[in-house]
């Protein structure tokens, strides 16, 4: 596997033009490549179009991890790990076709999902979200708290549109527990601008302990409320997991039989 036998100068100046060409892994494959290329005698389309595809494929999967790492997503949470029989209401179909990004997110269709703690609302909508970036998209978690202050500070230093136009990069954007979000805490009007600013572009996801109707903590008046809540489900998918505490029902004693990933 010696490929400095076929000593030329190409072969002394392709390591420095692929590198300034930005074509790493056509740089670490070559070698053995053309080794093989030149015993077989391989047509040279065919030695260009291995190497040409091993650099696209490379570089599809370092930027899926790209994304995997700047979506926050709690980590492990995917759908595989989801037992969708612990909440019979959802339909496991309904959400792999969500997470096959079945038009809704390109279409800036929103997601909200609706329960008590504990009962995997974080869970699924971090599993469709894992599930969007392994097809192409990107998505961004955060808790709804942390974004809220963030814009807030952007706002004070005149930089929300700036700061909005950021997350527009985000075909999803995850606001968890945006019902533990409260107006006397925060001044949450720029959510409602987020919310205006995303609708009908560009998707939200969104996981609350209370209904619609406990928003009223939320924003800054009825109205502002009754906007974003309209703006949210005019396209919109509703999970409602009203069943018990997933962590409750495990941390039970008793005989079960979901082994915990240790
Ligand atoms: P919520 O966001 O509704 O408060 P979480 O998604 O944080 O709940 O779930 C609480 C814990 O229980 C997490 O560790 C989660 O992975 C696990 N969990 C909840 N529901 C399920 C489920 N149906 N299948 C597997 N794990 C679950
Ligand atoms: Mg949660």
């Amino acid at each position: 596997m010696n490929a400095s036998k076929t000593a030329s100068s190409e072969s002394a100046r392709l390591p420095l033009m692929l590198t300034e060409l930005r074509l790493p892994t056509m740089k670490r494959l070559w070698p053995q490549l053309a080794e093989q290329a030149n015993r077989e005698g391989w047509p040279a389309e065919r030695f260009l179009a291995g190497l040409l595809e091993h650099e696209i494929a490379e570089r599809e999967a370092r930027r899926l991890q790209r994304n995997r790492a700047n979506s926050q997503l709690p980590a492990g949470k995917t759908l595989d790990l989801f037992e969708f029989d612990a909440v019979p209401a959802v339909s496991k179909a309904h959400v792999m076709a969500l997470a096959e990004a079945d038009g809704w997110i390109g279409q800036g269709h929103n997601l909200l999902a609706f329960g008590p703690p504990g009962v995997g609302k974080t869970h699924l909508i971090a599993g469709i979200g894992y599930a969007l970036i392994d097809r192409g998209y990107k998505v961004l978690f955060t808790r709804t708290g942390d974004l809220v202050q963030r814009l807030q500070a952007a706002r004070r230093d005149l930089r929300l549109p700036a700061e909005l136009a950021k997350l527009e990069r985000f075909d999803l954007l995850v606001l968890d527990d945006l019902s533990y979000v409260r107006r006397d805490q925060a001044e949450t009007s720029v959510l409602f601008e987020l919310i205006a600013e995303r609708y009908e572009q560009r998707s939200i996801a969104i996981t609350a302990n209370t209904p619609f109707s406990g928003w009223d903590a939320v924003f800054p008046d009825k109205a502002m409320t009754i906007a974003a809540v309209d703006r949210l489900v005019h396209h919109a998918t509703i999970l409602e997991m009203n069943v018990e505490s997933y962590r409750r029902r495990h941390a039970m004693p008793g005989p079960r039989h979901h082994a915990d990933k240790k």
